[in-house]
């Protein structure tokens, strides 16, 4: 985004911020429910003004305030304060916390089982978390409706590569056999021939304890 750009959004931002907390905040009643959802958007607000303050390079440089700090004339962020927002630093991004199935209920539907589903795209990388508690789905018409049970799952998808791990399953899949038959089986249900076919390296610790999988593309 342009220096004008940002100088704009901030402006509105502030005003939006201006009239939250002289409409709603001056009043002496915190204790209302009204009065919490104000405050909610205003912290809100808040974070947005985080996030537009990251983008202002602090073109028009910094005025002094009544505390004797400098602020940028822009933004209003404190000159040198360090105050970048979690989702954005530099070290280690933190986006949400990790959610949980959290009801022991069976729903009507899947969007009433949803605890989360989000998806971000993640420098050329999809990654996506579905949380749901237990539902009923009509996958197979309405009247024969089966209980799906509740899960965490989270997909990363990748140059054609789908991973999905689950509390009972890790996934591969390759994109591109979409919509092939498919057939599956333990490695000892194979025979040698047929396992040749698969480049898979099964990685173990002197008891044969199961370490992990590689898979040569
Ligand atoms: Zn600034």
């Amino acid at each position: 985004m342009d220096k004008e750009h940002i100088k704009k959004e901030l402006k509105k931002l502030f005003k939006s911020m201006d009239f939250i907390s002289k409409r709603f905040l001056d009043k002496e009643q915190p204790e209302t429910k009204e009065f919490q959802t104000y405050f909610n958007i205003y912290q809100q607000l808040g974070l947005a003004w985080e996030f537009l303050g990251l983008q202002c390079e602090h073109w028009d440089g910094y005025r002094k305030t009544r505390d004797k700090k400098e602020v940028c004339k822009i933004c209003g962020k404190v000159k040198g304060v360090d105050d970048r927002y979690l989702i954005l630093d530099s070290q280690k991004k933190v986006i949400g916390k990790k959610l949980m199935p959290n009801s022991k209920k069976t729903f009507e539907n899947k969007k009433k089982a949803t605890v989360l589903n989000d998806t971000i795209k993640f420098h050329g990388a999809a990654l996506s978390v579905d949380v749901h508690n237990s539902y009923k789905s009509s996958l197979f018409g309405d009247k024969h409706k089966i209980n799906i049970a509740d899960e965490r799952i989270v997909e990363l998808k990748e140059s054609g590569v789908v991973c999905s791990v689950d509390q009972h399953l890790i996934n591969v899949r390759f994109d591109k056999n979409k919509g092939k038959k498919k057939y599956g089986g333990f490695l000892w249900e194979l025979k040698k021939e047929q396992l040749k076919h698969f480049p898979v390296i099964f990685e173990f610790d002197d008891d044969y304890n199961f370490l992990g999988l590689r898979i040569l593309r």
